[in-house]
């Protein structure tokens, strides 16, 4: 529809960053556009009424950009998902394979509780990995996943299916 196509014209294919064949998603112009990141911030939180959220968990850094509006706009509470090191109060922490070594993420541990529904949102979906890492926080922390929303999910990469077993019965869904 028409939000999608101004949605999907915001973003910039950007070749070989941050490496030689890597062809990059930039949603820099989107962000700068206020009719588009007003768009955007409708959608997603119409998607959380639908998934029924409780808290929405925004994964770093572009998930924070675009997870934050969509909590105050929801009225419902924002969590950060960090690279391990950032947070400082307790957390629960998890560790996921990259293409080359592991990376980690981590969550403060009392922003979560038992009976929370919660809407993940990210910029871009590639290898799966980080988002996979942050359902298994979520449901550590004692919450459960109401749906994944991504802007972008990169259907030449197999987050989809990395993601599959981890998703249940939560939709993943990509504008
Ligand atoms: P994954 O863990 O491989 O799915 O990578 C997803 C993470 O990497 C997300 O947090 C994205 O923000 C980031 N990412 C991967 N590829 C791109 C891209 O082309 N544009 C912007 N972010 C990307």
């Amino acid at each position: 529809d028409d939000a999608r196509t101004l949605l999907l014209s915001r973003i910039k294919d950007v070749p070989d960053y941050p490496k030689p064949g890597v062809m990059f998603k930039d949603i820099t112009p989107l962000l700068a556009d206020p009719e588009a990141f007003a768009a955007l911030t409708d959608a997603l939180v119409e998607l959380a009424g639908r998934y029924g959220a409780t808290k929405i968990v925004g994964l770093e850094a572009r998930g924070f950009i675009l997870a934050a509006p969509v909590a105050v706009q929801a009225g419902i509470g924002f969590v950060p998902v960090r690279k391990a090191g950032k947070l400082p109060g307790a957390t629960l922490a998890q560790s996921y394979e990259l293409e080359y070594g592991t990376a980690e993420v981590e969550v403060h541990a009392e922003d979560l509780s038992a009976g929370d529904r919660v809407m993940v949102i990210d910029d871009v979906l590639a290898t799966g990995g980080t988002a996979e890492a942050s359902l298994s926080l979520i449901r550590r922390a004692g919450a459960e996943v109401a749906g994944v929303a991504v802007l972008m999910e990169l259907s030449f990469l197999p987050g989809r299916v990395r993601l599959g077993e981890a998703l249940g019965e939560a939709p993943l869904d990509a504008l």
